[in-house]
């Protein structure tokens, strides 16, 4: 062994033993750029602990950091790279530059010094040297991740607010992975240092958000948000950036509800940490943390093979001039170490890399709650995504939730579903300075009554149930309050409809029903004298009279016609001299009518002839008087309820009666919307009419029916008819329903209470309490029981009183009055014969007829008037009033005529 050999082994043996007992020297370059200064802490922090870890440290690093102002200088950076190489550091870390941490890498891996990343770095440039690593998880994993956490929240419609161009190009490889067409994104650059006017916007038209923005913005926008609508119950978001932990959403918030999810790399270490620190670590600083672990580990491990190889060797630093072109010999081994280690990192969770020196990782999915992120699940590369978080646990949540919340119920006013109660009682609630009752009122009360929450009712402000207005696309009344979110439920007598259905949820209907249409009874009509006429009408009575007058008339000729009308006088004298007919034109008119009012007569037709002209006539008879009494009766007991429509269609098809519905709600836009040609034309009517037909409230339209007299009907759900027909007996409800469709509770899109408010709904449904409720709001109070629904008249109408057939006794009185007359002229006319004959005075001869007429024992008729004054009579006068005598007995049967011929034949012989 030569003295040279000596020396160097003595050397050898010295520079190990230094190297057993002190650590090694170890430079470790950092690149920084302004505004890094928290990297820079935690990085000199990162040495230090690794020093205050272990006991016997193998190395003994030292920090060489350089900084570099502006995060766009790559020539500067380029030149305190080469400077750090010159300086002898065994590894580089950064800068956090996307524009700067190029040249780094480069020059780095042009001395296969070992050159680590602690920043998101977009996959297309994820592309590492041998000697390149970056801690941050890799970018194209965590797009995956994103992309499947969006897919979960099977959201259909997405607002993606960005702030830089990288997060930007995150959004699009996100939504690239989506699956076409189910969703529709709208994507925003957060842009103005004023977000409120842009975050104004997104919520108002959906309220799903995906913010990849800033750290440092996102308190900001939650406050603004929370600025914007107090109340952020509805407002789904999930957040990309990983810093998220640290910052005090409870207190943008002000301690409401959101649901926030996204993800998280730190772990409980982190807080730690940052607490030791004094500061609220960004992630960036605590993945640069572990990589100065990293660094540390792959440095002992490649020490200890070394040491245990067969020929025992230490690392050395390296020794580069950055001018040359030699490479630093254990850089590679470094990198390799590092991407093979597969360790739990301190702050931010499990470290594994990929031959590319990309980080693998486990990524924990985390919910905003209670003023807490809470784990609710975990993305791994192989197994996806993982939400440990059931459905059952999230309603849970939701019910523990509910209990705290103070429910805004915004409603209407509107019979018998909240109706204002009367000064001075206390029954009901308070809305504003007023009190109020109701169907719906008690129903909300029923409901909060088992889940146990706390509401508050307001009045819609513009009093409407909420129609879209087409021109401005905006909606109003209650659905208007949902949308903006000013109120958690709305409830009424509030269809669900399509539309609405489209903006808002609504529970399970609550009652069901079907648009029907009201309209008032006819007014008791002014009883007729001469009601019995109406059955037939006034030319059907001439076209009678005509008849009886021409049948009687042909009667009279076709019996004078007819030999067999001419009979013998005397049966007993078998060669009459003369020939009489019975069918004089009197009688012709007694058989006629006879026959008419039902009676017959004494003389009857034996010719064939006028027994037909008589059987046709009493078949005439027959018919007339049949029909006649038919629709006497049907006239006399449903003439007065009669209505001229019976159905929709019947409306349609009249312009006299105006019918119109409530303005704004489901029935106008029932008609409005309708494809079905009846309902078409019924809306074209309703939109033309003027004055308008469209009222704004039920109540306005009840009285508009029972004030138009007939010449106005009303569209309206059956449930409000039915309440209204009970309290007013002169309404009434024309035909069935049009449609069938339900009254729900509504409230704000995907809001988290539906299913749990549903589900109390069908329980008050099946234990009855919905029944109950109806039947007292609509039976029992308010004088529910006023009408009972049934039609008081038709009772009525059955009966008839005097004023219905004073006609008939009237022209008995006339008919009376009249036979009287004619009695009274026969009278008379019978005083002048008996004067003539007699030759007395015709005073005599009436107060002689008079006398006998009011002297109701006679029996018997005197021919002669016996002398009032002289009291003479005479011979003849005998005879005469034998003749008169046998008059008044005989006179029923022989004719007065032939009498009279008899007295004169007597005369002269
Ligand atoms: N219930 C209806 C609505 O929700 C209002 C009344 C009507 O249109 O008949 O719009």
């Amino acid at each position: 062994m030569g003295p040279l050999r000596v020396i160097f082994f003595i050397v050898l043996a010295c520079w190990l033993s230094r190297n057993q007992g002190a650590p090694m020297p170890m430079k470790i370059g950092a690149i920084f750029h302004d505004g890094d200064v928290e990297h820079q802490i935690v990085f000199l922090h990162a040495i230090d602990q690794i020093k205050y870890d272990s006991k016997e440290p193998t190395f003994e690093y030292e920090p060489i950091i350089k900084w570099v102002s502006s995060r766009t200088d790559s020539f500067s950076t380029e030149r305190v790279t080469r400077e750090m190489i010159n300086e002898g550091v065994v590894a580089i870390f950064g800068p956090t530059s996307p524009h700067t941490r190029g040249i780094v890498s480069s020059v780095a891996a042009t001395f296969d010094i070992p050159h680590i990343d602690f920043i998101w770095i977009p996959p297309e440039e994820s592309i590492y040297p041998p000697t390149g690593i970056n801690v941050y998880p890799n970018s194209k994993d965590f797009i995956q991740a994103i992309a499947d956490l969006v897919k979960a929240m099977k959201w259909k419609r997405l607002t993606a607010i960005y702030e830089t161009n990288d997060a930007l190009t995150r959004i699009q490889q996100v939504l690239s992975l989506q699956q076409p067409d189910v969703m529709t994104v709208n994507v925003r650059e957060l842009g103005e240092p004023d977000y409120r006017p842009l975050l104004k916007k997104v919520i108002k038209s959906q309220p799903y958000i995906l913010l990849s923005i800033n750290a440092e913005n996102i308190f900001t926008v939650f406050s603004n948000l929370k600025e914007i609508r107090p109340n952020l119950d509805y407002l789904y978001s999930i957040v990309l950036d990983l810093d998220m932990w640290r910052l005090p959403l409870h207190e943008a918030l002000k301690q409401s509800r959101s649901n926030i999810t996204g993800f998280e790399i730190l772990t409980e270490n982190a807080k730690d940490v940052s607490e030791s620190l004094k500061f609220n670590m960004q992630v960036e600083s605590a993945l640069l943390y572990d990589a100065v672990f990293l660094l540390n580990d792959a440095l002992t491990v490649l020490n200890e093979r070394l040491q245990n190889a067969d020929k025992p060797m230490v690392i050395e630093p390296p020794q580069l001039s950055c001018n040359g072109t030699g490479k630093y010999s254990a850089g590679p081994s470094i990198t390799n170490i590092m991407r093979e280690i597969s360790k739990e990192g301190k702050l931010t969770g499990y470290m594994t890399f990929d031959e590319e020196g990309n980080r693998e990782f486990e990524l924990p999915v985390v919910e905003y709650q209670a003023m807490n992120f809470i784990q609710t699940g975990v993305w791994t590369k192989d197994g996806g995504l993982q939400l440990t978080r059931t459905e059952s646990d999230r309603k849970e949540a939701i019910i523990e939730n509910i209990e705290k919340k103070l429910f805004r119920v915004t409603t209407r006013v509107g019979e018998p579903y909240v109706i204002a109660v009367e000064e001075g009682a206390d029954r009901g609630i308070l809305i504003g300075d007023k009190r109020y009752e109701g169907y719906c009122i008690d129903l909300i009360m029923e409901i909060a009554k088992n889940l146990k929450f706390q509401y508050v009712f307001e009045l819609v402000p513009d009093g409407n149930y909420g129609s879209l207005d087409k021109k401005t696309n905006e909606w109003d009344g209650l659905i208007k309050r949902l949308l903006d979110h000013a109120a958690d439920l709305a409830i009424c007598d509030l269809t669900i409809t399509y539309e609405r259905e489209s903006v808002v949820d609504f529970t399970m209907p609550f009652m069901h029903l079907g648009i029907s249409i009201l309209y008032s009874k006819s007014d008791p009509e002014e009883p007729k004298l001469f009601s019995f006429l109406s059955p037939l009408s006034r030319s059907v009575w001439i076209y009678m009279a005509t008849a009886y007058l021409g049948v009687s008339l042909m009667l009279y000729i076709q019996a004078r016609i007819s030999p067999g009308e001419w009979d013998n006088p005397h049966p007993c004298n078998p060669e009459p001299e003369e020939l009489e007919n019975n069918f004089n034109l009197k009688n012709s008119l007694w058989l006629t009518m006879g026959s008419i009012m039902q009676q017959g007569s004494d003389i009857l037709p034996k010719a064939p002839s006028i027994r037909m002209v008589a059987s046709m006539w009493y078949f005439f008879t027959l018919i007339m008087i049949s029909s006649y009494t038919a629709n006497l009766a049907a006239f006399l007991t449903t003439g007065k309820m009669e209505t001229q429509i019976h159905s929709a269609e019947d409306l349609s098809k009249q312009t006299k009666i105006k019918y119109g519905s409530v303005d704004r709600g489901s029935t106008k836009s029932f008609f409005q919307g309708s494809n079905f040609s009846t309902y078409q034309r019924m809306w074209a009517a309703m939109n033309d009419a003027r004055p308008r037909v469209f009222t704004s409230s039920n109540d306005d339209g009840v009285d508009r029916v029972l004030k138009s007299k007939q010449k106005y009907a009303f569209l309206m759900e059956s449930t409000t008819i039915l309440y209204k027909i009970r309290r007013n007996c002169s309404l009434v409800q024309i035909g069935g329903t049009l449609d069938t469709k339900g009254y729900g509770i509504a409230m704000p899109r995907d809001s988290p209470y539906r299913t749990i408010i549903s589900g109390e709904i069908l329980r008050l449904q099946e234990n009855g309490i919905l029944t109950k409720l109806q039947r007292l709001w609509w039976e029992e109070k308010h004088g529910g029981d006023t009408c009972d629904g049934k039609d008081t008249e038709v009772d009525d109408s059955s009966e008839l009183g005097l004023a219905n057939v004073g006609g008939v006794f009237f022209v008995l009185m006339c008919g009376c009055a009249l036979s009287f007359l004619v009695a009274v002229l026969e009278f008379l006319w019978n005083v002048r014969k008996v004067a003539v004959q007699e030759k007395i005075t015709p005073c005599e001869a009436l107060i002689a007829e008079l006398k006998f007429a009011v002297n109701i024992w006679a029996k018997t008729k005197p021919v002669k008037v016996a002398k009032s004054s002289s009291g003479t009579s005479s011979a003849a006068g005998g005879l005469g009033r034998a003749a008169s005598t046998a008059r008044s007995i005989v006179g029923s049967f022989l004719r007065l005529d032939k009498l009279d011929k008899f007295d004169k034949d007597n005369k002269t012989n």
